[in-house]
């Protein structure tokens, strides 16, 4: 009897079966996060390039989860995406940032960029608007140090939609960067159109520069673009000098990678702010 127990139970448990179970114990598992503040953020540099700087910094979500660790936000954020869960994620996220960057103007350190990803179900979402605008209200961080990354991807919307939400969003003073460029679609007519201040490079072009059979035109295109658009343009997934060295020479404004830093915990990102003002 045990053994045909333990067959029924190997039969009812195809993958497919498990990989639902699994799915939602982690979507419990998350909302609980969500309450019980197992999430945190990590912040990765972003280097002015002409100085070697720190102009901002990205805020990168990470789960701290009781039995496991640290989760990387590959593993939850699509998920969060699928269950409408990163509308209220986002905001966490985008509180955290804020309260957090405030303190440290407070305390007397530079004001820098901070950059917040906004992903396409939160950017549909009717309420982001009233979401950023109160954060800015309650927190008292100058709107224009907060970065909204939007990938382009947002586009498929329809280009008047999007145009009309990023100009509302602009009205509350934040910036707006263009994160992956390079990796959708988006036109030139487009972009034109866009009322953005940043458009970020994704990191596969920035690994082509110095691939076996190395390819700086592209790089070399978006920039150009970039700056006929009169935007700033910030590589991420520098990794090594002959990278930071091309970029500057291209006029590339911002550098984010880890040959600067990898993501790291808000209190080191504290101390490097305080390490700089002492300089
Ligand atoms: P992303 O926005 O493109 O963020 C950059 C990712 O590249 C980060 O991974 C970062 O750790 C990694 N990276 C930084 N420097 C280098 C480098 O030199 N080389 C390489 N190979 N990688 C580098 P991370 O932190 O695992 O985040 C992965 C993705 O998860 C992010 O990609 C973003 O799409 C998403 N994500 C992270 N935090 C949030 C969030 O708060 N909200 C939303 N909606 N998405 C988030
Ligand atoms: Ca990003
Ligand atoms: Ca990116
Ligand atoms: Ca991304």
């Amino acid at each position: 009897v045990k053994e045909q127990g333990k067959n029924n139970y190997l039969f009812f448990t195809s993958e497919m079966n498990e990989s639902i179970v699994r799915r939602t114990t982690m979507e419990k598992q998350l909302a609980i996060a969500l309450e019980q503040e197992q999430l945190t953020l990590f912040y990765q540099p972003q280097v002015e390039a002409s100085t070697g700087k720190i102009a901002g910094f990205e805020a990168l979500v990470r789960w701290n989860m009781p039995e496991r660790g640290l989760i990387s936000p590959l593993e939850f954020i699509p998920l969060a995406e699928e269950t409408g869960m990163i509308i209220q994620l986002g905001e966490w996220v985008l509180r955290r940032a804020c309260e957090q960057h405030k303190r440290w103007i407070d305390e007397g350190l530079m004001p820098v960029i901070i950059a917040v990803n906004i992903s396409m179900k939160q950017f549909e979402d009717d309420s982001l608007f009233e979401t950023i605008r109160h954060i800015l209200i309650e927190t008292k961080l100058p709107p224009d140090l907060l970065e909204l990354e939007i990938t382009e991807s947002i586009g498929l919307q329809g280009a008047d939609q999007v145009i009309n939400k990023l100009n509302r969003l602009k009205t509350l003073g934040v910036r707006i960067a263009i994160d992956d460029f390079g990796t959708g679609y988006s036109s030139l007519h487009y972009l034109q159109k866009l009322p953005i201040d940043t458009l970020k490079i994704d990191k596969s072009f920035i690994r082509d520069m110095i691939s076996v059979t190395p390819d700086i035109s592209i790089v070399h295109s978006i920039i150009r673009l970039a700056h006929s658009l009169q935007l700033d343009v910030l590589a991420e997934g520098v990794e090594v000098v002959s990278q930071l060295e091309m970029l500057a020479a291209l006029k590339c404004e911002r550098l984010q990678g880890y040959l600067f830093s990898r993501p790291i915990p808000a209190e080191e990102a504290r101390a490097l702010l305080l390490r700089q003002k002492l300089d």
